[in-house]
């Protein structure tokens, strides 16, 4: 069951990698290859940082054999978008993920993502990597609290300046002087405390809907004045990688590439990976034949609902949302909202909870489209639908703006 999982999850990002792939040329990659071969020489000559468990032991604990190990890297590969000569380096690279130091903070959040962390039963591969790499600091998770913790965290800090990657869970509440949120004896605000953490970091690592665009806490009115990592974070490299909660695959996708090339991986204009969000939910979506020939659900639990048809008119905002889930799915890879009957609500795009999070089509979604056709469809339809209240919003409007502060934050 897992390898046909790993399987098909292979061959969609196969598929579909082509789409969004920057063919970057031949002696690109060759030395790409040569560029990641020394810096896995080198990382392995240095100790784990802290975590001794090998990935050889944890799979094996998890009845996972090198095969489908294997084939795990193979299909990694392919979602980061290098050549599939690049696998044996992608499995090396999952055995040295103990050498990078991770610390995790949680602002205004909900702990979701690092639920997310966590699993049950019959983990992916990407899951069973995630209990190897060195976690120096997580409040959820460890065993340490008050002022044990606090301690930790300091120690980590002092320790690996300059070197770890800060992962931030949770959104800013920038209102009231920070007043709404503080933490440890100090009482010190979130925003100082993510100030004073992510200061010495390699770089900053904003996971989930809340960390990357202020989340559901900055859904109007926004009363503690939430807000996303990158608008408040200045001179370090920050890479989101939103959703409600974040992929673990998407977590390990980032750590697996800067563990292999020493750099974050390329982003698009909302500071997400591309080989996450280059994905349009519409476009790699199961019930996207049904949305094509018309075949919609009316009510939920009409015989639309029964035969899978597309939820477009129940307000599915799968044609203006990025993001892999279509393709790599939740929970152990069993299945995603609109599989489960569900559409989908723009976790990963920003305002998601105040644009999209309603049971009701939008039109003027701006999609970026083709000439005429299906796409001109969605806008002439949802046009059709909306009550006069008008929303229309577009995704490339919200990225302009989110670019606009990226720019003026990020200097
Ligand atoms: S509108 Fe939603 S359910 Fe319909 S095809 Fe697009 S993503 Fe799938
Ligand atoms: S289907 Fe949409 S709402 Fe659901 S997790 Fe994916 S991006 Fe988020």
């Amino acid at each position: 069951m897992a390898s046909e999982r790993i399987e098909s999850i292979k061959s969609l990002f196969t598929a579909k990698s082509a789409k969004v792939e920057t063919n970057k040329g031949e002696q690109y990659y060759a030395n790409l290859y040569e560029k990641c071969k020394t810096r896995l020489e080198s990382l392995q000559e240095l100790p784990p940082v802290s975590n001794k468990i090998k990935i050889e032991s944890a799979l094996e604990d998890e009845g996972v054999n090198r095969r489908d190990f294997l084939k795990w890297a193979s299909a990694t590969t392919a979602m980061l978008m290098l050549p599939a000569s690049f696998t044996p380096l992608v499995a090396k690279a999952a055995t040295l993920m103990n050498r990078v130091p991770v610390i995790w903070i949680e602002l205004q959040d909900c702990a979701g993502n690092s639920e997310a962390l966590l699993r049950s039963d019959g983990p992916k591969v990407d899951e069973i990597i995630l209990d190897i790499i060195s976690l120096e600091f997580q409040e959820t998770l460890m065993a340490a609290s008050g002022h044990q913790a606090e301690k930790q965290l300091e120690d980590a800090i002092a320790t690996f300046k300059g070197k770890y990657l800060l992962f931030v869970e949770g959104s800013v509440p920038m209102g009231m002087d920070g007043q709404f949120g503080t933490i440890g004896a100090k009482a010190e605000t979130f925003y100082d405390h993510l100030k004073r953490v992510s200061d010495d970091a390699a770089a900053v690592v904003a996971v989930g809907s809340c960390a990357t665009f202020g989340g559901i806490p900055a859904a109007a009115p926004n009363p503690t004045d939430a807000k996303g990592v990158m608008e408040v974070v200045n001179g370090k490299p920050i890479i989101n990688i939103p959703a409600c909660p974040a992929n673990p695959a998407n977590m390990v996708g980032v750590l697996l590439h800067y563990v292999l090339t020493g750099q974050i991986p390329e982003l698009d204009s909302l500071l997400r990976p591309k080989f996450a969000f280059g994905y349009r939910i519409h476009d790699n979506c199961e019930r996207r034949a049904h949305f094509d020939a018309g075949e919609y659900v009316e009510e939920w639990g009409d015989t639309g609902a029964k035969n899978n048809f597309c939820l477009y008119k129940m307000g599915c905002k799968g044609p203006m949302t990025f993001n892999n889930c279509s393709i790599v799915r939740y929970n152990e890879g069993v299945n995603w909202p609109i599989g489960v009957g569900r559409g989908c609500i723009g976790c990963s795009e920003p305002d998601f909870w105040d644009k999209y999070a309603y049971e009701r089509p939008m039109a003027n979604a701006n999609i970026k489209a083709p000439t005429g056709g299906v796409e001109k469809t969605v806008d002439q339809f949802g046009l059709g639908l909306l009550t006069a209240a008008g929303i229309g919003i577009g995704i490339h409007a919200a990225a302009s703006v989110v670019a606009g502060k990226k720019g003026e934050t990020n200097e």
